[in-house]
């Protein structure tokens, strides 16, 4: 048995992403608030985790609660354990309708890093600025899910891109998920090269035209199989996701 007041990973502390840090305090406000004091009714001296959302966390225990902050005494900060070290960011062509927020929610869950909406030829959506209210509201999904799976991050939604216009600058290794390639796979491409930073491509429902994996292709891509069975286009992210960590992490 730990001692009682040790927080252990396994503990369901409550955890919460806050920028405003100062040497040992940090401060809570907005939406958070009421879900601290009306919902949980946590009081001063409760411990909870906090997390500055660019991969550093401490616990911390309550100082005081105000109706518009709550102010925290903070335990030294580390790293944030749950955060892969290959930052996958993925280049998801727009889905129907709905689908968006259960790729980003799940693939948050799994540690994908960013989301980039991407625009292509055979999507059934065709976005129409203004962007901003579709962003936001996929960030909170991203936001949620953060806090929910205890990222050390939030990952950030990206404003959306044609693919004609994608840019894979910064990125080490880039994988467009192409449902035509037979000759290689996921597993191949990673074994021959896998960077720390990962851009992955995914089709929308009709898939990329041949045209676009040319494109793709000659924009730095490697297209690569997922297998011999054809995936749904919100399953192709997560399943992608899922298994260059497995491939990759330790
Ligand atoms: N319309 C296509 C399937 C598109 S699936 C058809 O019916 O033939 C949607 C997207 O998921 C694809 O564009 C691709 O990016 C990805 N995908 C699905 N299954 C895949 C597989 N077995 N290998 C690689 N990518 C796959």
């Amino acid at each position: 048995m730990r001692k009682a007041g040790t927080p252990s990973f396994a503990d369901k502390m409550h955890r919460f992403f806050t920028t405003e840090i100062q040497p040992n305090t940090a401060v809570v406000r907005g939406d958070d608030v009421k879900h601290i004091a009306k919902v949980l009714r946590l009081r001063a001296g409760d411990v909870v985790q906090l997390c500055d959302g660019n991969g550093r966390e401490c616990e911390a225990a309550i100082r005081s609660v105000s109706p518009d902050a709550v102010t925290f005494d903070t335990e030294p900060w580390r790293e944030a354990i749950t955060e892969p070290h290959v930052k996958i960011t993925l280049f998801q062509c727009l889905p129907k309708a709905g689908k968006m927020e259960t790729i980003i929610q799940k693939c948050v869950e799994l540690g994908a890093r960013g989301f980039v909406p991407v625009q292509s030829e055979r999507c059934v959506v065709v976005l129409k600025p203004p962007y901003e209210g579709r962003i936001e509201r996929w960030q909170r999904v991203s936001e949620e899910a953060a806090k929910q799976s205890r990222r050390g991050v939030i990952p950030q939604v990206e404003l959306p891109v044609s693919l004609d216009k994608l840019d894979f600058t910064g990125f080490d290794t880039v994988l467009a998920a192409y449902e035509n390639e037979r000759t290689v796979s996921l597993k191949a491409a990673l074994r021959e090269h896998c960077g720390s930073r990962v851009a992955i491509v995914i089709g929308p429902e009709g898939g990329f035209s041949d045209a676009e994996v040319e494109t793709l292709k000659n924009k730095g891509a490697v297209a690569v199989s997922l297998g011999t069975r054809i995936l749904r286009t919100e399953t192709a992210g997560m399943a992608m996701t899922a298994q260059i960590l497995y491939e990759v992490e330790l």
